[in-house]
């Protein structure tokens, strides 16, 4: 029974004005359940290594598209053939829609994982932890009464084929916006919401300067307001993700992203990011600041 008397006090503060949000550090009730996400980000990583065009990628999406059909979600793909280093490769963005009002709240993720010939690379954190907490977030979002339309978009193709550059990275999300911008849609979206590498069982969200300030604003004010404070980095950093296509499109973007993965990001990019560097708890907290700031998001004109 714990629970629901920490339950009253936390609705309360979920929903109600930020004065008195200020003094909640009651378990929030965003209704995101870690473990669920972390059940995700296992079955992904059991597909093994996932990069764009691989049999992994190919039963992630069909993994994705599963989870997001049974919540009755409507569920979009765009398939596309990107020029890469390595040649053409065929890549697939997935678009989960619930019902909403314009303009629209994008949260993404990307769902491949970095090509690596000389190991098996399954990214439990890198690609891994997002798409299984967003699988998580089409669950609780379903399930409330959004204001806004919101679109919950798996990204193909974020990692380099070869050397990251600006042209061998960020395939989905550059395809997605230029998408965006030929069909004449990109004045809907209000915001977009981006996470990335969330897993860490020492989380610190970045204070990325390459965000929308007041994006990035907004979810540091949030994680503090659910008692989050502890996991915000003290420093900023510029990240380079799928939110900058968004951001050069005028559109407002923020990115959760934990880039400090075990001792000096040794972790990152490597075999050891594996499954059991990967914290439930963890999944949880930025599942709730997303939830937070979805609904600051749909008070704001
Ligand atoms: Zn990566």
């Amino acid at each position: 029974m714990a629970a629901w008397l920490l339950c009253f006090r936390s609705l309360s503060c979920l929903f109600c004005a930020s004065a008195t949000v200020q003094h909640c550090v009651a378990a929030p009730v965003s209704g995101v359940d870690g473990k669920l996400a972390y059940a995700h980000v296992e079955k992904l990583v059991a597909f093994g290594p996932r990069p764009a065009g691989s049999p992994g990628i190919a039963s992630s999406q069909a993994y994705i598209t599963d989870v997001l059909k049974k919540l009755k979600l409507q569920v979009d793909y765009q398939d596309f053939l990107a020029n890469t280093p390595n040649g053409p490769v065929s890549m697939k963005n997935i678009v989960a829609k619930t019902s909403g009002a314009e303009p629209i709240i994008i949260l993404a993720s990307h769902y491949d994982t970095r090509l690596m010939t000389n190991a098996a690379f399954v990214g439990a954190n890198d690609g891994g932890s997002s798409t299984g907490l967003l699988l998580e977030l089409a669950r609780v979002l379903s399930r409330h009464r959004n204001r806004s339309a919101l679109w919950l978009v798996f990204f193909d193709g974020e990692e380099a084929q070869r050397e990251w550059s600006e042209t061998d990275s960020l395939y989905g999300s550059r395809y997605f916006v230029e998408k965006l911008k030929t069909d004449g849609q990109a004045q809907k979206i209000k915001a977009m919401v981006l996470m990335d590498m969330v897993g860490d069982r020492d989380l610190k969200i970045e204070n990325d300067t390459s965000s929308t300030p007041w994006l990035m604003e907004l979810v540091r004010e949030s994680a503090k307001e659910l008692g989050y404070a502890r996991h915000l980095a003290p420093v900023q950093k510029g990240m380079v993700d799928d939110h900058l296509p968004f951001i050069r499109a005028g559109i407002p973007a923020v990115d959760l992203i934990d880039y400090d993965y075990g001792f000096n990001n040794s972790l990152w990019h490597t075999p050891n990011d594996t499954l059991d560097k990967v914290s439930a708890q963890s999944l949880k907290v930025v599942g709730d600041i997303v939830v937070r700031v979805i609904e600051k998001l749909g008070r704001k004109s």
